[in-house]
This record gives structure tokens, sequence and C-alpha cells, in this order.
């Protein structure tokens, strides 16, 4: 059985007085003994710390939104592994498509990235998904399996009990317009496949696939009721307990 996550992914978001509350709600309203559903928020950078204090101790676990792969060292502007574990941060978002399309990071880039994560013992959340244009011309799995490949070259079977892989397709971000549960559960199904073709039928059964894309209260059943969701990652919706909340409850 795969346990559900739910994950905000507040992105560049919030201030500490709202990214506080909001760690607060949820702190309050999600279970402290463990559930079906593991419940994960990534605030920016600067919060991780206040963000981590308030949840700590709580059902609510923390991670970031991106990293780099290199050790401390002279890299201004980074933010390195070290850090975040040091923070008591666990888990980690890479290959987000904001990332990929506007910061330009590569699937080279993001392999690097992921090595370090999981070198660094964090949990990483690796995005994937594909564009409008992409979709019409139906390349969706010829991406998808290129991200993939690219994104966990070099990644052995082994690693895989930190890994989360989360189907996000970039028409679908913050755009209001949500994949059908018929074609999440057709990516989804394609992206299990994947890791039992290159890893193995065990890892494609215990690997969780987060949907992620204008996930709201109304649409989160039916997606999450798919055979191969197993769970969301969340943008817009995350940043409101009171549409988190059902969110996660409709994981349950
Ligand atoms: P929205 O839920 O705002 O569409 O964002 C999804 C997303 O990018 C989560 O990482």
């Amino acid at each position: 059985m795969r346990r559900f996550i739910v994950a905000g992914n507040w992105k560049m978001n919030t201030t500490k007085d709202t990214g506080s509350q909001l760690a607060q709600a949820l702190a309050a309203e999600v279970p402290k003994e463990k559930t079906a559903v593991e419940v994960l928020v990534c605030p920016p950078f600067p919060y991780l710390s206040t963000i981590g204090d308030i949840v700590n101790g709580s059902g609510v676990g923390f991670g970031a939104q991106n990293c780099y792969h290199e050790s401390p060292g002279a890299f201004t502007g980074e933010i390195s592994t070290e850090m975040l574990s040091d923070v008591g941060c666990r888990s980690v978002i890479l290959g987000h498509s904001e990332r990929r399309h506007i910061l330009k990071e590569t699937d080279a880039d993001i392999n690097l990235k992921v090595k370090k994560a999981l070198d660094a013992g964090l949990q990483v959340v690796l995005c994937v998904g594909e564009l409008q244009s992409e979709r019409e011309s139906e390349q969706t799995e010829a991406v998808l399996d290129t991200q993939m490949t690219g994104g966990l070259e070099g990644v052995n079977s082994a690693a895989f009990d930190k890994i989360v892989i989360a189907y996000e397709p970039v028409w679908a971000i913050g755009t209001g317009l949500t994949a059908t549960p018929d074609q999440a559960e057709a990516a989804h199904q394609y992206l299990r496949n994947w890791l039992k073709d290159h890893y193995s039928a065990e890892i494609a059964d215990s690997t969780r696939i987060l949907y992620g894309g204008s996930v709201k209260p109304d649409n989160a059943k039916e997606l999450l009721s798919q055979e191969n969701v197993d769970g969301a990652l969340v943008g817009g919706a995350s940043l409101k307990a009171e549409l988190f909340i059902p969110i996660i409850q409709a994981a349950v």
C-alpha cells in the first residue's frame, strides 16, 4: 500500500507572518499520529526555519523548493543540502516546471541535484510534465521518458525509498485547467510502467506518483481516487488553509 502525500508548494509566495499563520492552522488541523496521508509544506527558503519550528512535532512535514548540487562553498546565492538538513528539512522539490522553463534548468542540472539531495538523505520530489504544445503533438510520453531518464540517470534502486515523482502537466499549472482524471491516470500509468521497465515491479509498485496542476477542493477527490494517483502537489490552493485542508481530507 502506498501512503498518500499531499504537498503544498508555496512557490515565491507568503510573508513570514502569513506563512506562519498558514503553518499554524495546518499544524493544528493535521493529526500528529501517522495517518493515511503524509502532509508536507514547502515554503520559500527564508522562512524554512520559522515554518520548521512551527510544524515541528506536528503531523506536518516541511521541505524546500530547490537546492544546489555542490556542498557548501563559494556559490553565491545558492542553498546547500547541508543547510536544508541543518534547519530540519527532510524533503526537496526538484525539476519543477517553473525551474525548467523560467530558470532554464536542464535534465542534466536536475540530475546533479537529485543525486546530491539523495546523498544528503533528503526525500526528493522529482517533477515531470509536458507543455501544452507537446501534449497537442502527442509528445507527452516522449517528454516524460526524457525527463525521467535524464533526471534519474545514475540513481539506483536503493534510493527509491526517498524518491517521489510528481506529474505536473505544465498547461495545468496555475491556469485553472486541470488534467481530467483520465488524462492524469494515463500519464501516471505510463510513469509507473516506466519505473517497472527501468527499475523493477517492486519499485513501480511502491513509488508514490503525485499529480499537480490546479488541484482544488472540488476536483481533488476524483483525481486522488485514480488507481495510480498517490497524492497531490498543490500550488495556489496550498496557500489557504481552508482550501488545503479539504484537499488533504480528500486523500483520506
Ligand atoms: P497550481 O496548483 O497553482 O496549479 O500549481 C501546481 C504546482 O506547480 C505545484 O508544484
